[in-house]
């Protein structure tokens, strides 16, 4: 079950050093989620050899420039392509009506469906709720309306024991009700409980995108335990002034964040052109959350299924 996360841009403002603007790839078993798409991520989408048809949800944190600007091309070689499958684009408003001006003055208007979700979330809100995972949108402190966002697999069921269906003779149709809770009934009138019959699913995954951001603390209530956090982390915490100045945060306080909110792995990013040499970043955030990795372009950083714990026995 696929649940990991190609990074396709790491550099703030502007693309610099060789890095792109904000732009992440959760690539799912059903389907795949783009966070943000700042300029040239469809270059970089390119580069993972991942299929465009996959993308049918793009989640944008904020209307500056770096995180948005990548949408027009996109959609364009979207409909070059001849696509016809919808796709749903969630942002704070505005993005509808920029998108609209553009798309209409070129001749390759999209032949799908693109169903614009507008909104500041002022609270945590499911905005996306599919069989698979919910979308929760959340705010972040930035210098416009910015929502920073959470994916989070749906429990699965149950999974059932082999030796089981053999052991009861349990028939195929009653094995989705047993999954999904319901007990067994043997033929000679004795109940086998749900537990017996089988093992805990893994726990859900969760994935939480923090770009851009000023340092905020009551965040980690929002992203309690998440297995991969993208924090931004567009300074060294020497230059906390410059950060403080325009509301994002810096290594050191995203590494806070990881640690307060006691997420399995944090990856930061969203680096300022300032830095050559990045791991400095990595090593301040470490001092706060040891699992901290920098988000290097077209690196792949999959979450493994952990095993579940018997406590719900
Ligand atoms: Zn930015
Ligand atoms: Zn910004």
């Amino acid at each position: 079950m696929r649940f990991e996360l190609i990074v396709l841009g790491s550099s703030a403002a502007v693309p610099a050093l060789g890095r792109h603007c904000s732009g992440q790839l959760l690539c799912l078993e059903s389907s795949n989620v783009l966070f943000d798409c700042g300029e040239a991520t469809q270059q970089q989408l390119q580069r993972t050899g991942e299929s465009p048809g996959r993308l049918d949800l793009i989640l944008i944190t904020h209307l500056h420039g770096d995180h948005y600007f990548g949408l027009p091309g996109l959609l364009t070689s979207m409909a070059l392509a001849g696509r016809k499958a919808p796709l749903v684009i969630v942002s704070p408003p505005g993005l509808r009506d920029r998108m609209a001006v553009l798309l209409e003055y070129d001749k390759y208007a999209p032949p799908f469906n693109i169903d614009f979700i507008e909104i500041h979330c002022e609270e945590p809100t499911v905005l996306i709720d599919l069989p698979a995972f919910t979308v929760t949108g959340f705010p972040l402190d930035h210098r416009i309306k910015t929502n920073g966002y959470l994916l989070r697999e749906k429990q699965r069921p149950a999974n059932i024991l082999p030796e089981k269906i053999k052991e009861f003779s349990i028939p195929y149709k009653q094995i989705p009700g047993i999954k999904a809770g319901d007990s067994f009934l043997t033929n000679d009138g004795r109940t086998i409980p749900h537990e017996e019959l089988t093992r805990p699913a893994s726990p859900p995954r969760a994935f939480a995108y923090c770009s851009d951001t000023l340092f905020k603390p009551e965040l980690a209530k929002v992203i309690r335990g998440v297995d991969l956090l993208y924090h931004e982390a567009t300074f060294l915490h020497e230059d906390l002034e410059k950060a403080l100045k325009t509301n994002h945060s810096t290594a050191l306080q995203a590494g806070e964040m990881a640690s307060l909110a006691k997420t399995k792995q944090l990856l930061i990013g969203h680096f300022s052109a300032r830095y050559h040499d990045l791991e400095p970043l990595r090593m301040e955030a470490a001092e706060k959350f040891r699992n901290t990795h920098l988000a290097r372009e077209l690196y792949h950083y999959p979450v493994a299924l952990r095993r579940a714990n018997h406590q719900e026995h």
